[in-house]
């Protein structure tokens, strides 16, 4: 989804509202789909200032996410706000490090919403996605889903004691008796 700038600019006299619903389908989250379950939404403003262009804006999106420890996938809202200056690229131009995170760049006078939605919601994902904080996981023996259902394995409390048993047995196979 591009919008040209000089145009929108010129027509709106420097200061365009955007409300727009991006259909971003999914994206690439180090090498993992997530899949955006409805358009992602994007509203706010471009305005010139000074001579430089900025664009305001708020963005939301539901995507559908696995969770960390019982692998069943979720619903997720994640909302996040951007504030940048939008700079074309050009030959020669250089940025600092420490300014990228304020900056846009853009070529041929386009801004591309749909890549700045898709870098926004990958920025905003959580390191770590769980379906609740209470989610209770998989049993780490018999993998059954412990918020569905309960398993007879007895594990959560005395991990150390299964694997002193293991252990244990392990020495009897060694020393088998005569
Ligand atoms: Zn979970
Ligand atoms: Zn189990």
């Amino acid at each position: 989804m591009n919008i040209n700038l000089s145009r929108i600019m010129a027509v709106n006299n420097n200061q365009v509202d955007l409300k727009y619903q991006i259909d971003v389908e999914s994206i690439n989250y180090y090498g993992d789909k997530i899949i955006i379950s409805e358009p992602a939404s994007l509203q706010g403003k471009l305005y010139y200032m000074d001579e430089k262009t900025f664009l305001d804006c708020a963005i939301s999106a539901e995507v559908k996410v696995n969770c960390g420890r019982c692998l069943n996938s979720f619903h997720k809202n994640l909302a996040t706000k951007l504030s940048v200056e939008l700079i074309e690229e050009q030959d020669g131009l250089n940025i600092e490090d420490e300014d990228k995170d304020d900056i846009i760049l853009y070529q041929d006078d386009n801004i591309d919403l749909a890549k700045i939605v898709r870098e926004q919601i990958i920025m905003s994902i959580p390191m770590k996605l769980l379906c609740s904080e209470n989610c209770k996981g998989l049993c780490v023996q018999c993998g059954i889903n412990k918020n569905e259902e309960q398993c007879q394995c007895k594990l959560d409390n005395d991990e150390d004691e299964v694997k002193v048993d293991f252990r244990l047995s392990k020495l009897k196979e060694l020393f088998p008796k005569d």
